[in-house]
């Protein structure tokens, strides 16, 4: 990418907030020696993280690099459920609550660790007599019930890769994910419970299962009982509660090499066809686990809220086997924040005294919409620190985090990683690293982070280029499940030995990283470089606005056009004023005249995909009048359909 004034622009980001001195003086991580000794030496730091874990049979060497294609930990054994349930089982924390779980009706559930055991040990047995053995792919289709992480770990008992498919998907998509993975097993519910509604994870296995030979049993959880109606077949489908009640509570742990699968994991789809990937045994869990323990400085006593759905990344590595092998409470929530009312979040947060929230921008978002009265209705005082991830955190959002929810006194940490890296990458350690609203700061101790222009070189502070990583790292994904050859395309290809994120960033003279978006989202105006992510902040710092994503449209004189969709917050929504002039002098006063919109849209929604990310690359599509590509991975195919449509009525007009 060449030099951008734009960026220069918006990410004078003035803005700095040191670690408060009450949490700096009780972190887990206070001491900045940490990042100059894993630098000096990462495979000893990373040894010094793997220790924490318990090993069955202790490794040989820490790494073997042979590019692109690592192998941590070799010869080493370990079971990570062992190390999730069976360790805490000694002592105080025997009785102490691994999951505390929240239905989306408000019925209630506390696992402590020796329950969570016993079902897990319940659960891998069920598995072992419906024939699963170690090396066996089992797809979990399920809604955010406690059944969900148990069936997880059971599998991980046995050495059975899971294959997660969040339970928004429709049957399609998660009969092509069973196929790809070629799944044995599938664990479902009967349904789910979706802003009071049910969804009927059971019918769409059904249906899914009809095109997949490979499935040989169905295990169902009875989760929302006479709401849906459910047929099962003979000598295929079991219902979970019938086997776990004759199950034995005793199931030896399978000693798994650090290399052998722990699962597969699709990719979101943001831009394109999802991706299979891999990840390991030993030195996944060595990643999540201390990067939880580092970046969410967990104790004894936090209770510890990840927002994020199982069926993602995140929630494997930060709900299920980062909290849990640190033997903390991980709260668990099934339904959306908008149900029943706007402050579902805030009343669990009072109800449940939690310490440590970690959510979504697009989460943040919805709330700044939704007005900081809501928030201020609730006791949040228990709140110590406030983490984000998914998406590029705009610095509006990153303040108004800060100020309503973490009442200014808890640090923010803005996470960046990717399901392939399968662990946090870019982010504070809250107790060392001074903030910068909108920017993720700093790599995690042991990780290897560069900003390169397209021959691989690295460019100067205050540039934007392509975001890689340099040195392999424990939790890195192995490959692309069955396409090997993918896997060395997507990451490896594009500069020799390095990986390649496919996000743009800049570093400022801090070195700090500021994530800029997909490299595919920025666009090209008469010869400047602009990030979509730029306008939208600029966008976003008005106060009418809730959310908006900016795309280039091709323009036969410019090159790119910028149009912006652009969603109103509630009061502006109703004021009965045109927007547009006013949205477009703020982008020219906060960037530059570069970055003026050509085109503003209001739109009542955004596509997004089920994971929350906003699709620009659908936005593209409409305003480019072209059909509209995959949309399999989109939370709600009618809003963009109805988008398309009135876009098109207002061009004609
Ligand atoms: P696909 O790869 O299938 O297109 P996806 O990239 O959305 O889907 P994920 O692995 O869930 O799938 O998302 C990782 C991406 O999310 C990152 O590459 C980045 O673009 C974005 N992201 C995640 N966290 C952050 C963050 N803190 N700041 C900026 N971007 C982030
Ligand atoms: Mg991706």
């Amino acid at each position: 990418m060449t030099e951008n004034k734009a960026i220069e622009a918006l990410l004078q980001e003035a803005r700095v907030f040191a670690p408060p001195v009450e949490f700096a003086m009780q972190a887990n991580a206070a001491d900045d020696a940490v990042y100059r000794e894993a630098a000096a030496d990462p495979e000893g730091f990373w040894a010094r993280m793997a220790a924490q874990l318990t090993w069955f049979t202790p490794w040989q060497r820490v790494l073997e690099w042979d590019p692109p294609h690592a192998r941590w930990f070799t010869g080493g054994k370990l079971n990570v459920s062992y190390n999730c349930l069976d360790r805490h089982l000694i002592g105080a924390r025997r009785n102490k609550a691994a999951i505390i779980w929240e239905g989306e009706p408000g019925d209630r559930r506390t696992l402590t660790y020796w329950e969570l055991a016993q079902e897990v040990n319940r659960a891998a047995n069920v598995l072992r007599d419906l024939g699963v053995k170690k090396g066996d792919r089992v797809t979990i289709y399920m809604p955010m019930i406690p059944e969900l992480p148990i069936a997880m770990l059971a599998c991980a008992r046995l050495g059975a890769p899971h294959s997660v498919v969040f339970g928004g998907f429709s049957a399609e998509a998660l009969r092509d994910r069973i196929l790809d993975a070629q799944a044995k097993l599938v664990i479902t519910a009967d349904g789910g419970f979706r802003r009071g509604q049910v969804v009927p994870l059971k019918r769409n296995v059904d249906q899914a299962v009809a095109q997949t030979p490979c499935v040989e049993k169905v295990l169902v959880v009875q989760r929302v009982g006479e709401r849906e109606q459910v047929m099962m077949h003979r000598d295929r489908d079991y219902w979970w509660h019938d086997l776990m009640l004759q199950a034995s509570t005793r199931c030896d742990p399978e000693p798994m090499d650090a290399e052998d699968i722990l699962y597969i994991l699709y990719t979101s789809g943001t831009t394109g066809k999802p991706k299979g990937v891999v990840h390991t045994t030993g030195g996944y869990l060595t990643g999540v686990n201390a990067t939880t323990r580092l970046i969410f400085d967990l104790k004894e006593d936090d209770v510890y809220w990840c927002t994020a759905d199982i069926g993602w990344v995140t929630g494997h590595s930060y709900i299920v086997y980062g909290p849990l092998s640190n033997g903390a409470t991980s709260l668990m929530y099934e339904g959306s924040p908008d149900y029943p009312d706007w402050e579902r979040f805030w009343s669990i947060v009072e109800r449940h005294g939690v310490t440590v929230l970690y959510t979504a921008p697009t989460a943040i978002r919805s709330f700044m919409r939704w007005g900081p009265e809501l928030p201020a209705r609730h006791d949040l005082s228990s709140l110590r620190l406030l983490g984000t991830v998914g998406e590029p955190i705009n610095p509006e959002a990153w303040m108004w985090y800060r100020e309503h929810i973490g009442g200014n006194r808890c640090p923010v940490v803005d996470t960046w990683w990717q399901t392939e890296t399968g662990m946090i990458m870019i982010t504070p350690l809250p107790g060392i690293v001074p903030t910068k609203p909108g920017s993720a700061t700093r790599p995690f101790p042991g990780v290897f982070a560069a900003v390169v222009d397209e021959q691989g070189q690295p460019v100067p502070p205050g540039q934007g280029g392509y975001l890689v990583l340099t040195r392999p790292w424990p939790a890195m994904l192995r490959t692309v499940y069955g396409d090997p050859d993918r896997y060395v395309q997507t990451y490896w290809s594009r500069f020799p030995g390095v990986y390649f994120t496919g996000d743009g960033a800049k570093l400022d003279e801090d070195g700090y990283f500021w994530l800029l978006g997909r490299v595919d989202d920025v666009m090209n105006v008469s010869g400047h470089r602009v990030g979509t992510m730029e306008v939208e902040s600029a966008l976003v710092d008005h106060p009418a606005v809730a959310e908006a994503a900016v795309i280039g449209r091709h323009d036969p004189i410019k090159g790119q056009a910028i149009a912006a969709f652009v969603t109103l917050k509630e009061a502006a929504a109703r004021d009965g004023q045109d927007h547009t002039a006013e949205l477009k002098s703020h982008v020219v006063e906060k960037i530059g005249a570069i970055a003026r919109p050509d085109q503003i849209f209001f739109a009542a929604e955004l596509p997004k995909t089920r994971s929350g990310k906003i699709m620009r690359r659908l936005l593209r599509d409409i305003a480019e009048g072209r059909q509209l590509g995959d949309t399999t991975t989109l939370a709600d195919p009618t809003v963009v359909q109805a988008l398309k449509e009135r876009y098109e009525e207002e061009e004609e007009a």
